[in-house]
C-alpha cells in the first residue's frame, strides 16, 4: 500500500453509515469513499451485496459481534481504527444503518479524538426509515400519530440499568409510534410494560426482519401477541417491532407501493 504522507499528517476515519442492507439506499457519498477506500472495517449488520462494492485492493477487517464468534470490544476496534489511519492510509468504518443511531459512533468520534485522529461522519438511512417505507408503515400519519419515537430494547446483561432508564409510561403516554431496535429477543417485555402503562393490548404491531433485502420478512399482529407472532414465525435478529395505530395501514399501503428491492421478491 503507497503510504500517503498528507493522509499521515492528517490522519482520518470517515465513519459511515451503510443504511438497511439495500445498497440502492447508500448514500452518493458512502458509495464514494467505499469504493476510494484502503481499509475497511465492517460490522455484521452489513449485507454481501454492499460487501461486493468494496474494492478488491482495500483490506477489509470484519469486526462484527455474531454469536459464536470472537467479537472485538469497542477499545480493540477503535484502537485498529486509529493504528490504520496513522499509517497514512484511506479508512472507512461501516457500519449499519446511521452511525449515531445505536451504531456507537459518538463513541468512536471521542476514542479516535484520543488518539490525535480526526473522523468524518456520514449519515446513514437508519433502520426505522428504511424499514418503515419497505413495510408499508408510515412513521407519522396526519391526525394519528404526530411522532415518533426509536428506542431500544436491549439491555446489556452487565448493565440492566439501562433497561430501567426507559420511561415506559411516557412512551405509552405519548401517542407516538414507537420502534423498537434489538427488541426481537424481548417481547414479553415490550408487552408487559406497555400495557402496565395504559397500552391497549390490541395496539396493532408489526415486525420487520432483514428489511430491505431480499430476505425481508414482515409480520403484523397486536402488542398482546406480539411474542407469540416473533416465536411462531421464528424471528431472528437483526429485526425492528413497530407499535402504534399507524401499522395498521401496513396492508393497504403496501400493496400500493412498489417493492423493488435488488430486483427480489419480497416475502410476506
Ligand atoms: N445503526 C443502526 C442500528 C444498529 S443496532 C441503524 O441506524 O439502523 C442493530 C439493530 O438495528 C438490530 O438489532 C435491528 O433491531 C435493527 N436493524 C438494523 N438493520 C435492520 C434491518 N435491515 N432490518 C430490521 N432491523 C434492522
Amino acid at each position: 500500500m503507497p503510504f500517503d504522507s498528507t493522509a499521515a499528517q492528517n490522519p482520518r476515519v470517515s465513519i459511515v453509515g451503510a443504511g438497511p442492507g439495500d445498497p440502492d439506499l447508500l448514500t452518493v457519498k458512502a458509495l464514494r469513499l467505499i469504493t476510494s477506500a484502503q481499509v475497511i472495517f465492517y460490522d455484521a449488520l452489513i449485507s454481501d451485496e454492499i460487501r461486493a462494492l468494496f474494492p478488491s485492493s482495500a483490506e477489509k477487517i470484519y469486526v462484527g459481534k455474531r454469536c459464536g464468534e470472537h467479537s472485538f470490544s469497542q477499545q480493540e476496534i477503535c484502537n485498529q481504527l486509529a493504528k490504520a489511519a496513522l499509517t497514512g492510509q484511506r479508512v472507512v468504518r461501516l457500519k449499519g444503518g446511521d452511525p449515531f443511531v445505536f451504531g456507537r459512533g459518538g463513541e468512536e468520534v471521542l476514542a479516535l479524538a484520543a488518539h490525535g485522529v480526526s473522523t468524518d461522519v456520514i449519515p446513514g438511512i437508519t433502520a426505522a426509515v428504511g424499514c418503515s417505507a419497505s413495510a408499508g408503515i408510515p412513521l407519522t400519519h396526519r391526525g394519528l400519530s404526530q411522532g415518533c419515537t426509536f428506542v431500544t430494547a436491549h439491555a446489556r446483561s452487565e448493565d440492566s440499568k439501562e433497561l430501567l432508564a426507559v420511561d415506559w409510561s411516557a412512551l405509552a403516554a405519548s401517542n407516538n409510534t414507537l420502534v423498537f431496535y434489538m427488541g426481537s429477543a424481548r417481547p414479553a417485555l415490550i408487552t408487559e410494560q406497555l400495557m402496565n402503562s395504559g397500552m391497549s393490548g390490541a395496539m396493532p404491531v408489526a415486525v420487520v426482519e432483514n428489511g430491505c433485502t431480499h430476505r425481508q420478512r414482515v409480520f403484523q399482529g397486536t402488542l398482546e401477541t406480539l411474542e407469540a407472532l416473533i416465536n411462531s414465525h421464528q424471528v431472528k435478529a437483526p429485526a425492528l417491532i413497530y407499535v402504534g395505530e399507524v401499522v395498521s395501514f401496513m396492508n393497504e399501503l403496501s400493496s400500493l407501493t412498489q417493492k423493488n428491492i435488488n430486483s427480489h421478491q419480497l416475502v410476506y
